[in-house]
């Protein structure tokens, strides 16, 4: 290979809005066989709106959203950053939190006005023996079948309620899965959040192998499990959890709209944060290979 060819390469990719970090990472793009496309902001947008409030008997919606906001108000995650922002929109300034804890990949909890509040998904629930009524439990179940994630929030013991978030799929994904597949590459869709909503959303772009409810340190394994199996893996993400994953694969793609841990972590980085720059990046490295040898 000689060097000034993968030098047009790259230049090439620039126009094309892929960032590479060096000529070297062409030939890990030209042998990828399969790609593992993290769901919520590389699949879909990321940016999540409420789009529903469902309280146990008793409770009072506002006081729900409220509580909820409240805790959610200190997190990071897009669907924290829903929560909180929809509260405070209704209700103005939310309490602060007088404590509060991250639960990676789980939800969120703390003490609001005195309460013991929890904020996440339904695994939550059992590790923290709460019961679940039948009433909420067909609401989430709803949600998640049409690909909304349903999130649970107890206080003071007892489940008082569950929100429904909505995110939307890129309106570019489905044609970047269907062209990757013409390139003889195998997408898998892996998520964190559960099997329901990852095989709802992967059938709404075209893929069939679905790892859902992986918590965020253990999607390097999975990346790790496919290498060991023979594949050439690419792995495209977006978040800082994303980040070990993107730096297992053979080669790691950053959305370019994500953290700045998942582009430090990553080989390529698609500016845009839209998976057909992915399709040009392999096409570009076939090609630029193909001339050369
Ligand atoms: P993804 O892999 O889709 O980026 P994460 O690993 O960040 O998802 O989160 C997995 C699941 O954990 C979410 O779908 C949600 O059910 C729950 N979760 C994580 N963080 C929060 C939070 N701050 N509030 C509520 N639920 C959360
Ligand atoms: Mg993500």
């Amino acid at each position: 290979a000689t060097p000034t060819a993968l030098l047009v390469g790259t230049g090439r990719g620039a126009q094309l809005g892929i960032l590479i970090t060096g000529p070297e990472v062409l030939e890990s793009t030209r042998r990828v066989d399969t790609i593992v496309l993290d769901k919520t902001g590389t699949v879909t947008t990321g940016r999540m709106s409420l789009d529903g409030v469902h309280a146990a008997d008793g409770v009072d919606e506002a006081e729900l959203l409220r509580l909820a906001g409240a805790v959610e108000h200190a997190s990071e995650h897009p669907i924290a950053r829903a929560i909180a922002d929809e509260a405070e929109r209704r209700f103005g300034p939310l309490p602060v939190p007088e404590s509060f804890e991250n639960l990676a990949g789980r939800g969120v909890h703390g003490v609001v006005d005195g309460c013991l509040v929890l904020v996440g998904r339904a695994t939550l629930l059992a590790e923290w023996a709460l019961e679940v009524d039948e009433e909420l439990a067909a609401s989430a179940a709803r949600a998640e079948a049409e690909g909304r994630t349903a999130v649970y929030v107890a206080w003071d013991g007892r489940l008082r309620g569950v929100l429904t978030v909505a995110d939307a799929v890129k309106p570019t994904s489905a044609d970047a899965v269907a062209r990757l597949r013409r390139l003889g590459l195998t997408p898998i869709l892996l998520t964190g959040d559960n099997e329901t909503v990852a095989r709802r959303v992967a059938a709404e772009v075209g893929i069939d192998e679905v790892i859902a409810e992986v918590l965020p340190a253990d999607k390097v394994a999975v990346v790790a499990r496919l290498q060991a199996g023979g594949r050439i893996v690419a792995m495209a993400g977006d978040g800082v959890n994303d980040a070990a994953a993107l730096a297992q694969a053979d080669l790691g793609i950053a959305m370019g709209t994500g953290s700045d841990v998942a582009i430090e972590a990553s080989d390529i980085t698609l500016v845009r944060g839209d998976l057909l720059a992915a399709v040009d990046a392999i096409r570009l490295a076939r090609s630029t290979l193909g001339t050369i040898k």
